[in-house]
């Protein structure tokens, strides 16, 4: 890492990278959606580390250097940490860890030389967002982010959500404690969650830690409770008070008291077993359901580390040894395209299959023209691979040094590769696009989109039926699903009587879906869920969504120009309109005209309590649980005591059970305490039973 020789250059380089630590902090820690991946990050703030170690007097107060970064939203409420939520260091490589280990050992001997029989203990660096918990009396009481290190949120009620966190302590009965940890999501969570908010039309997160943060500084703690988060403890605040004497003890209270920890800590008496345990977990990580991005060395007794103390940003008695991004070198063997919903044009190298983070990779989207131009990535060439946010295989960088000549350019088609249409691109998108709406490719992602479960939810489409609907001509656009005929099916593949009739009665009965629902099943670019929703409840019938202009739909909330624009232009275009018509005509619902149904857009309606498997669970203010059963089955409903895939809805009171994460994964509706109290009044309204 160079340092500018002058002053004034290195002055001005400084200014610069604070400027884009800045910009970094706020995207990472305020808007939980960083734009550089975190290594990139660690380089810019290593440089002006190494600037401000060139030249002290360029030092400021507020160096992001000197403080822990990260701020509070103004949306929660604040909370003071009793003692504040330091960072750690980082060692980037053994050379760093070894100076770590050197000062900190000195620091300790009483002559200032080798200190003789320090342990340390290896703990992973769990990639989440750090979190204070008080108990008072063995009962969890508040919880909140680190913030700023001195002032972070109140997530108190969100932290209640996480289904692993016990509210009561196992032992401690008395008195006041606070421990510290991390939440954080699976991977596996992670990936379901940002496929569903790609089919809801929603932005991706760009790693578990930001999804994570997002999911827990949430307004709404409902919204956290779908997120799935883990958490897990690793400190306890003045544990030598409950005397507690070093970190390893400090983990077994916190098994003992019930609350999570991670596990695979591991004491080290020497230099070699740290290196060891550094260069296992760097292979075992992989396999560990949450992403860890190093291993966070501590000094193992604590008093110790009160002689050495913290500087105004971490402890001196720990450091975190962050891993590099694993990349490999393999071999582009082909560039392919695929066609999307949207007509995109998608080139997918396929790689020469490499073992790369713990899995085998033998695909990389390369997203766009612009991307493989950039990059300039040929068919032959010997790429870098590494998994973005350790999940999504891309491609870095290409080893020009190993062309030989033959590797070919690649430019992606002037024409659909499916249907031969002339590809276009619209001026301000980075994408190619096959503009042609009945490409069987496009029909057949369209035909998914529009059966999915947020759309018309039709049970029984899936990819091999959608492809033999539109090659057997069978489909030419989603309204010809309505006039299918058990007949015409017969002669699919595995296409019985019994399942062609279901299908056909699931096909006749999604023509009572609500408009919201319609109007995101069209398909229309850039509508997701939530937007189709608002959209439902502003026009409340398609013919004045046709009927709108540009500014009327751009002046609505959560609409801007673009989501405007799109929904115009696709209005606009005579094909879909005549979709729309022969749906129509089918006897799909266009209106959301009643309270009714702006109930049911709403989460409840309360006609569909008749007939429907309920079961509650967690405390209810309003009544006893039995009472509320008792109404709902006077309003024809079924209740039962446990969660299965019959259940239709879950009502959830405070302290859900462990039904709730029953319901959760089965995809079952799940209503508030408030949302039923909803429903039972529309009844009242309605003259429906007196309850
Ligand atoms: P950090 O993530 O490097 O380390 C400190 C944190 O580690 C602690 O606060 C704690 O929350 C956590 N931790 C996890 N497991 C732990 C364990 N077992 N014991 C103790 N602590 C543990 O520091 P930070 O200040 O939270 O964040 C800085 C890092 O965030 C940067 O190094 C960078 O990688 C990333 N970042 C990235 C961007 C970006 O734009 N990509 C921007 C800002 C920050």
């Amino acid at each position: 890492m160079s340092v500018p020789a002058s002053r004034d250059a290195a002055a001005k380089r400084a200014e610069e990278l604070r400027r884009e630590i800045a910009i970094n902090d706020e995207l990472y820690y305020v808007k939980d959606s960083p734009q550089i991946e975190d290594h990139e990050y660690d380089s810019l703030l290593r440089e002006l580390e190494a600037i401000e170690a060139a030249f002290p007097d360029l030092v400021s107060p507020d160096s992001p250097t000197l403080r822990v970064r990260g701020a509070p939203r103004n949306e929660f409420s604040r909370v003071t940490h009793e003692e504040p939520m330091l960072s750690l260091d980082n060692a980037l490589d053994m050379d760093d860890l070894d100076s770590f280990l050197d000062r900190a050992e000195r620091s300790l001997s009483d002559d200032g030389g080798e200190a003789r029989g320090v342990e340390w203990i290896c703990e992973p660096k769990i990639d989440g967002l750090a979190v204070s918990l008080i108990y008072s009396d063995g009962v969890f009481q508040t919880a909140s982010t680190r913030g700023d290190g001195t002032v972070g949120e109140d997530v108190t009620m969100n932290v209640r959500t996480i289904r692993s966190l016990p509210l009561r302590l196992a032992r401690m009965k008395s008195g006041a404690v606070e421990v510290r940890g991390e939440v954080c999501m699976a991977r596996e969570d992670f990936a379901e969650l940002n496929r569903r908010r790609e089919e809801d039309g929603e932005s991706l997160f760009a790693n578990p830690r930001n999804a994570a943060a997002g999911g827990l500084r949430q307004l709404d703690h409902r919204v956290t409770a779908s997120r799935k988060l883990r958490i897990y403890l690793y400190h306890v605040r003045d544990a030598r008070s409950l005397g507690i004497k070093s970190q390893s003890e400090l983990l077994e209270w916190l098994e003992e008291e019930g609350l999570p920890t991670q596990g695979h800590a591991r004491l080290c008496s020497d230099r070699g077993g740290i290196a060891r345990y550094l260069e296992e977990w760097g292979r075992e990580r992989f396999s560990n359901p949450i992403n860890t991005d190093g291993v966070v060395l501590k000094l193992n007794d604590l008093a110790s580390r009160e002689r050495l103390g913290s500087t105004s940003k971490a402890p001196r008695w720990a450091i975190a040894f962050k891993f590099p991004p694993e990349e490999k070198r393999t071999r582009v063997l082909d560039i392919e395209i695929s066609v999307g919903r949207t007509g995109a044009l998608t080139p997918t190298a396929t790689l020469e299959p490499v073992s790369l983070s713990g899995t085998t990779v033998r695909r990389a989207s390369l997203h766009n023209q612009d991307d493989i131009d950039r990059k300039d990535i040929r068919i032959g060439d010997f790429v870098w691979v590494r998994k973005a946010g350790e999940i999504i295989p891309e491609v870095t960088r290409v080893d020009r040094l190993a062309r030989v000549g033959s590797e070919t350019p690649f430019v992606i088609p002037p024409v659909c590769p499916v249907c031969g249409t002339e590809a276009v691109r619209l001026p301000a998108e980075a994408a190619i696009r096959c503009p042609n709406r009945s490409c069987p490719a496009q029909l057949q992602e369209g035909i998914l989109h529009f059966v999915s479960r947020n759309c018309m939810d039709i049970n029984g489409i899936g990819e091999k039926l959608a492809r033999q609907l539109t090659e057997k001509n069978l489909v030419r656009n989603v309204a010809d699903l309505y006039d299918l005929k058990a007949e015409d099916l017969a002669d699919l593949d595995r296409m019985g009587d019994r399942s062609a009739a279901k299908l056909i009665e699931a096909i006749a009965e999604s023509r009572r879906r609500p408009l919201s629902a319609l109007i995101n099943a069209l398909g229309i670019r850039n509508i997701g869920k939530k937007t189709a929703s608002d959209v439902a409840s502003h026009f409340r019938g398609i013919d004045s969504l046709i009927a709108a202009s540009e500014d009327e739909l751009a002046s609505m909330d959560g609409v801007g120009p673009v989501i405007a624009a799109s929904v115009r232009n696709f209005l606009s275009d005579e094909n879909n309109v005549l979709v729309i018509e022969r749906l129509r005509k089918a006897g799909v619902n266009m209106e959301s005209a009643d309270s009714g149904q702006a109930a049911k857009e709403a989460g409840t309606d309360s006609k569909a309590l008749a007939g429907k498997r309920i079961v509650f669970t967690g405390e209810l203010s309003s009544m006893p649980r039995a009472e509320a059963e008792r109404m709902a089955e006077s309003l024809g409903a079924k209740t039962s005591g446990s969660v299965s895939g019959k259940t239709d809805i879950l009502v959830a009171g405070d302290n859900p059970g462990g039904k709730y994460l029953k319901a959760q994964s089965l995809g079952v509706e799940i209503w508030d305490e408030a949302a039923f109290l909803r429903c039972l009044a529309q009844e009242n309204d309605s003259g429906g039973k007196a309850i």
